[in-house]
């Protein structure tokens, strides 16, 4: 099955006029609601600050042309349509099993894990899947959605810039649950819930090294360590050769350094990445980057949050799982509802 076929008819097209639906986020539980309501004939706007879709699960190049998945690793698939849609994407090569060796690292000691869950990454970058969950729709990348307000019977969107985004009776916040509670302000008990959502932060470091870095593990969750993660991108498949590896600072460290530079925070996270290893490490490159909102610690227990009175929702990992299956989830469980909100009980 094409990869987009899976949400394009999740839900029956419908007839007759649709209100508009402006999705503020092209993350995946953005993407995937807009597809979803796309395909069911909603005239879907979404809008993102960011430099191109995907969010969280996010692919950066380097200056010698190799790449990094400085957020989303990888993800599983435990639930039959998010299996549907992973299987569709292998299917057309957007995505494939990582096959890297996992395991744990602690001072001194290796362990590799015993098999577990398939492992999915994006090929050639984590972000490949994003994009084609992008593909067709109506998308602005590269504008924050500041402001939502009442307009008649619809809402209005307003830029940090003071623009006019222009009207939709539908407003989805499809942002980590801190960001979204600004833009639910016309829902006040939405907001309320989100004000109860939980991200913790995470420093990423994107390290290049000249020689082969000493451990028999492509990826590894690190004990009694700065760092919480270590992952070796060359073993994902359809990289670059070449030495890099994506380190990340666990939460109670990157909490406790948020506003630090990053060039503050990459030297400390090498650091810890040699102690860790036991062995010097020399990086040709190392760049941080700061994740304030990264996993959701723990996210709500509900799958999406909706008033259809109002027309205003939100959706995200924070809904339903502190994962890409999670925010997957709350995307398609977000679309079910506005539909329902359209046709009535
Ligand atoms: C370091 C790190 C490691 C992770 N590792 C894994 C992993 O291994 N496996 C896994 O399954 N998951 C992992 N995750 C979690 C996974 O990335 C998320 O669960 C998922 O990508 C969240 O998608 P989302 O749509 O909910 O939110 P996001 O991806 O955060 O999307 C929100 C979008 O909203 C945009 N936005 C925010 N505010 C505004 C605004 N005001 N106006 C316009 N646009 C706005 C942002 O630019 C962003 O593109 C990791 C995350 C991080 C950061």
């Amino acid at each position: 099955m094409p990869a987009s076929r899976v949400l394009d008819d999740l839900l029956p097209r419908r007839g007759g006029p649709l209100p508009r639906v402006a999705v503020i986020g092209a993350g995946v539980s953005g993407l995937t609601l807009a597809r979803v309501l796309a395909g069911a004939g909603f005239p879907v706007r979404v809008l993102d600050k960011g430099r191109g879709p995907g969010g969280r699960l996010s692919t950066r190049r380097d200056a010698d042309g190799g790449t990094f998945d400085h957020g989303a690793q990888y993800f599983t698939a435990r639930d039959p349509l998010f299996v549907a849609q992973v299987e569709a994407w292998v299917a057309q090569g957007l995505a494939a099993p990582w096959q890297g060796r996992i395991g744990t690292l602690e001072p001194g000691a290796v362990t590799p894990s015993a098999k577990e869950s398939v492992r999915y990454v994006g090929v050639p970058g984590m972000n490949s899947v994003a994009k084609v969950l992008a593909d067709g729709l109506d998308l602005r990348s590269g504008v924050r959605v500041e402001r939502v307000s009442r307009d008649g019977k619809a809402w209005r969107l307003t830029s940090d810039s003071g623009e006019d985004l222009g009207l939709a009776e539908v407003v989805v916040a499809a942002v980590p649950a801190p960001q979204a509670v600004p833009l639910l302000a016309g829902a006040p008990a939405l907001a309320d819930q989100a004000k109860g959502a939980r991200l913790s932060p995470c420093w990423a470091v994107m390290a290049r090294f000249e020689a082969p870095v000493a451990l028999a593990l492509d990826g590894a969750f690190v004990k009694d360590s700065p760092l919480s993660w270590v992952a070796r991108e060359a073993s994902k498949p359809g990289r670059a050769s070449g030495e890099r590896w994506v380190l990340h600072g666990s939460p109670e460290y990157s909490a406790a350094h948020l506003e630090e530079t990053p060039e503050e925070v990459a030297p400390k996270l090498l650091e810890a990445f040699a102690q860790a290893l036991g062995t010097g490490v020399r990086a040709v490159e190392a760049v941080a980057h700061r994740w304030r909102f990264s996993m959701p610690s723990p996210p709500l227990d509900t799958r999406a949050l909706y008033d259809a009175e109002a027309g205003l929702g939100a959706c995200g990992d924070w809904c339903a799982g502190p994962r890409v299956e999670g925010a997957f989830l709350s995307g398609v469980a977000l679309a079910r509802r506005v539909v329902e909100g359209v046709r009535g009980p």
